[in-house]
């Protein structure tokens, strides 16, 4: 319908952080999100709807139209080159950190540092800034472990409180970004339905600001 608004959302911590802003524009979902099993979900707005997508799809949603709107990590979209999105705004929600962490104790590395991370084109472009020559072994979680197992010399990883660092023996060397979620919109879609997503983006500031 003309009208309606689908918002693409990673279930987990964004969703439960994103849900209370939600709830202030009178976005309620209808279901449990944690307790369903189902994957698009009717909220108390007959004209807005969420779909629960992997973390890292959402902006693949936003970007084709399926949803006009997502709610994403920074992470997230700094992995995710597109110009068909807009990011309008700062949620807040969600926060760390992306750093690159390293053993303790430092051992010294011969030739290229090998840099183990889901984050794979943060952290060329990262070490491409820093001047560094390194290798990126792509992995697709539990990145901390790859230095003690010698997969890697160093990390790019999320942090929040470093607590998982820290059992892995790994301590932050550097800090490449500070991570929140934003609002993303397809570009399109802001011309088409500004009428409904322009008011959105609006009164969900007015709810941040506070
Ligand atoms: P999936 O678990 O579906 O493979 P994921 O691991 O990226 O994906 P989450 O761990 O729920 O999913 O992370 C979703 C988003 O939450 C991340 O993209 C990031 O923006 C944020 N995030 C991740 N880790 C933390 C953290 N430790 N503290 C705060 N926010 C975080
Ligand atoms: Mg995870």
């Amino acid at each position: 319908m003309a009208d309606t608004l689908t918002i693409a959302i990673s279930k987990g911590r964004v969703l439960q952080e994103a849900l209370p802003l939600l709830a202030q524009l009178g976005i309620v979902p209808l279901e449990d999100p944690e307790q369903s099993r189902r994957l698009i979900l009717q909220t108390s707005q007959a004209d807005v709807r969420l779909v629960l997508v992997r973390a890292a799809d959402v902006p693949t949603y936003v970007e084709h139209g399926t949803a006009e709107l997502g709610i994403a990590g920074k992470d997230v979209l700094l992995e995710y080159e597109c110009d068909g999105l807009y990011e309008p705004l700062d949620l807040g929600i969600a926060r760390c950190r992306m750093v690159v962490a390293g053993p303790k104790q430092t051992r010294k590395v011969r030739g290229r540092a090998r840099i183990a991370t889901k984050y794979v084109r943060t952290a060329r472009a990262y070490f491409a800034d820093q001047g560094e020559q390194v290798e990126i072994i792509r992995l697709y979680g539990s990145m901390e472990i790859a230095p003690g197992l010698g997969l890697a010399d160093r990390i790019v990883d999320l942090v929040d409180s470093g607590r998982t660092l820290a059992a892995n023996n790994l301590e932050i060397l550097e800090t490449i970004a500070e991570i929140s979620s934003r609002l993303i919109v397809n570009k399109a879609a802001m011309k088409m339905k500004g009428g409904v997503i322009r008011p959105f983006i609006r009164r969900l500031a007015e709810v941040v600001r506070k």
